[in-house]
């Protein structure tokens, strides 16, 4: 692309902080320099037309982990570890709230439920007879209970009778969430640059070059919040983990409203609009879905399909009004990689399924390695 001296000045000179990825990172990354760095040139560039990755993707859940997946962590992490796991989610979902406000981002605690399948017999009992530890052990976070037991009101099928109750959990709408974010950011004087996509980048001695597919340019510092596709630009063991979702047309009297955990956590659906939203069944091709291609695959279609009619919605009619995928970064440890790469290069990358939870904080967590 042939740019002009205006659009050089204007956008790609005398840059002190360059961010790769507009995701709730790389925008809340930016927020944070700006509260740093008052008078900084700030640009974040984005290959999507809007960010095209996970956080205008996701489900929306504000949630902190079921029952049964922290008891799954706690086979591999201390009680202290798993403590600090769930409170910085926690902190991370009261600094979206607070940064964005509540209405903006239509923030509901209707709390978040996990279902047992029939064959999930064990796990219930699992659940049950640790719940106090645990309920004990998040205490100092919440002041209160977390988990409880309550009875199947909304008729789901091929489930046990009771369902684990967690009342913190709650949801957003995702799609007013990243609008609000990218309103804030902008109105901060941050420059935002889509459709340039980040090819590679070289250290020299007191900045870093930029090659994106437009044009190549320098910067004081880089900062890579790109996630599910950051081996694609740096060498990290970040692996991309593709997730599909399908939403249904508006349910009259739709009933069904919180978020809801299924099957180990396998899947996930929640109401929204008076539609369900639900996605998962990765684990039903792990390999066919560690892709960067936005896609969706008939197997795992039809799995989400069957599951609302034989589970969800077994009384109702409904119709898929869309479907689609986003993707994710994960590696083997469910640790997020915030690190220093060099003297003028950082990353915040690796976020798993809670980038809503822990995203505004990792963008914070970002901003603060920078000197
Ligand atoms: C279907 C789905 C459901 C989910 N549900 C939930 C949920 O309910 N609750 C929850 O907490 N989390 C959920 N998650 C996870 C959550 O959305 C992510 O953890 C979070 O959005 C990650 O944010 P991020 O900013 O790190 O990455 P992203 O949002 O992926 O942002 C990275 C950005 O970098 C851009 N980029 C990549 N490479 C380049 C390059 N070379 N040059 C320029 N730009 C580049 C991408 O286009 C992208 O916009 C879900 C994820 C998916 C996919």
């Amino acid at each position: 692309m042939n740019l002009s001296y205006w659009e050089i000045k204007t956008w790609f000179s005398q840059v002190d902080f360059c961010i790769v990825g507009s995701g709730i990172v790389g925008l809340s990354c930016a927020l944070e320099l700006r509260k740093r760095f008052p008078r900084a040139k700030i640009v974040i560039l984005e290959k999507g037309v809007l960010p095209q990755g996970a956080s205008s993707k996701n489900a929306g859940f504000a949630c902190f982990g079921s029952l049964s997946e922290l008891l799954d962590d706690l086979k591999e992490h201390s009680f202290d570890d798993v403590f600090n796991l769930v409170k910085r989610r926690s902190d991370g979902l009261k600094l979206l709230r607070r940064t964005l406000g509540d209405q903006a981002i239509n923030y509901q605690q209707l709390g978040g439920y996990e279902l047992f399948l029939d064959k999930d017999a064990d796990l219930l009992e699992d659940c049950l007879s640790k719940k106090e530890a645990i309920n004990n052990l998040l205490n100092p976070i919440f002041g209160d209970s977390v988990f409880s037991l309550k009875s199947n009101s909304f008729n789901f099928k091929k489930i046990k009778t009771h369902y684990i109750f967690n009342q913190f959990e709650g949801q957003i709408d995702t799609g007013k969430m990243i609008e609000a974010l990218l309103h804030k950011v902008l109105s901060n004087g941050v420059k935002i640059i889509n459709s340039i996509h980040v090819k590679d980048f070289v250290e020299m001695n007191q900045s870093v070059k930029v090659i994106t597919n437009i044009n190549e340019f320098s910067t004081a510092k880089l900062i890579i919040a790109t996630n599910g596709f950051a081996s694609q630009l740096i060498n990290v063991p970040v692996r991309p983990a593709r997730a599909q979702v399908l939403i249904t047309e508006p349910i009259r009297d739709l009933h069904i409203k919180g978020t809801f955990h299924l099957d180990r956590g396998y899947y996930y659906f929640r109401n929204i609009d008076n539609r369900i939203l639900l996605g998962g069944g990765r684990h039903l091709d792990f390999t066919g879905e560690q892709t960067t291609v936005f896609d969706q695959t008939k197997k795992i279609q039809e799995a989400l399909e069957a599951l609302l009619k034989t589970v969800i919605l077994p009384e109702t009619s409904f119709e898929i009004a869309h479907r689609w995928s986003g993707i994710m970064g994960v590696g083997n440890q469910k640790k997020v990689m915030v690190k220093a790469l060099s003297n003028n290069v950082y990353c915040g990358v690796r976020l798993g399924g809670m980038g809503v939870a822990i995203g505004s904080s990792i963008g914070q967590e970002l901003s603060n390695l920078i000197e």
